[in-house]
């Protein structure tokens, strides 16, 4: 019996990713990606604060699946977590030019 081999790289990532994501009936952010995605490299970055804050906007006023959401989000290691706006979060993102914030034990 041929077993089809598990997807590496990037391709696992998603899968394993999707395969986790919770079904969200009535999620406000459906139709609208583009306002939740992150930065492209060639987005200005005034541009991406004002799509990201509108998105976070609509996370936290008008989702009424955002505490599922948010569960979902917190229950992930910060390397699974989407990029771009979550749950009205950006996880991740920093400004060009400024340090990530270091991690201390
Ligand atoms: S909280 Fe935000 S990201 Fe999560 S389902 Fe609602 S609109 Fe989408």
């Amino acid at each position: 019996m041929n077993r089809r081999p598990e997807p590496e790289g990037w391709v696992g990532l998603v899968a394993a990713i999707v395969a986790g994501t919770p079904s969200l009936p009535g999620a406000a952010c459906a139709g609208q990606s583009e306002l939740f995605d992150p930065r492209s490299d060639n987005e200005p970055w005034d541009a991406t604060q004002r799509r990201q804050e509108a998105a976070r906007r609509i996370c936290e006023w008008t989702c009424p699946v955002q505490p599922e959401c948010r569960r979902w989000v917190d229950s992930l290691k910060s390397a699974e977590r989407p990029r771009g706006v979550i749950a009205g979060l950006v996880p991740g993102e920093a400004p060009p030019g400024r340090p990530k914030k270091a991690i201390t034990a």
